[in-house]
């Protein structure tokens, strides 16, 4: 069984015109079967509640994403409020993004902040999405005291020594379909490197495809590449890389496990 860590359910059936039950089963055709619906602004989220509602396969987090422009700006108490319901287990995606945007960027750093308080009045893990700002990442990070939640460094690509300060904090890290891209020798080596107890997979479908399907629109499914990949890239079976990463995905996600 495997878990994808990081997906976007709802874009990919709008873009696609899919239908969530044949994306769900084709997923489960390639033992794949859990997945998080990842929140990418406070605009789309209702509607995307509303798409994965009758999937208990499906779980769900909240949060304003950092490139997201020009979109309602979540305050601590909003996020809280809709952080209640049972089927959101993680706050975010938040975090940084100095690749996407430019110019002062002070407001990307606010509200980053505000995820983070936010999921420590709810005691809920963070989903931490990190490009071209890893010392200004791991600083607020610390700054806001994440550690506290923990959470998961979503399709990671940085270095082992980010890795490594991120684990230090308590979190996961997170591979995606980059690590499955020939030019990505860096992350394989950091790919080899996580200890087996902090590692995920994801796909952050509709995005980033894994080898052999790059360039077309990912879904859960295709999960089963990336940890195919990891899997032989750590010389292990896929079933033991299947077993760990599932639970911890669970052991991170579960309120109960909590
Ligand atoms: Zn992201
Ligand atoms: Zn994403």
């Amino acid at each position: 069984m495997l878990v994808d860590s990081h997906c976007h359910l709802d874009m990919l059936c709008a873009q696609q015109q899919l239908d969530i039950a044949d994306v769900i089963a084709e997923a489960k055709e390639q033992a794949v079967e859990h997945m998080l619906c990842v929140s990418v602004s406070l605009e789309r989220f209702a509607p995307m509640m509303e798409l994965i509602e009758p999937w208990p396969q499906v779980s769900a987090s909240v949060g304003v994403h950092p490139d997201g422009r020009d979109v309602e700006e979540p305050g601590v108490e909003r996020l809280v409020a809709l952080a209640q319901s049972g089927r959101i287990v993680a706050i975010g995606e938040t975090g940084l993004d100095y690749f996407r945007s430019e110019g002062d960027l002070e407001w990307q750093r606010e509200r980053f902040r505000c995820h983070i308080r936010a999921a420590r009045q709810v005691g809920k893990p963070l989903i931490v999405h990190t490009r071209a700002a890893r010392e200004d990442t791991l600083a607020i990070l610390r700054e806001e005291q994440a550690g506290e939640v923990g959470g998961v460094m979503h399709c990671f690509t940085e270095d082992w020594d980010t890795a490594r300060a991120a684990m230090d904090l308590g979190f996961h890290i997170s591979f995606s379909g980059i690590v499955t891209f020939k030019n990505a020798v860096d992350l394989k080596d950091v790919a080899r490197k996580v200890p087996a107890e902090r590692m995920l997979v994801e796909t952050d479908s509709p995005y980033l495809a894994p080898v052999p399907r790059r360039g077309k629109p990912n879904r859960p499914a295709w999960v089963r590449h990336v940890a195919e990949y990891l899997a032989e890239l750590r010389g292990e079976p896929l079933e033991r890389l299947a077993d760990y990463t599932t639970r911890n995905f669970h052991r991170l996600f579960s309120p109960a496990a909590r």
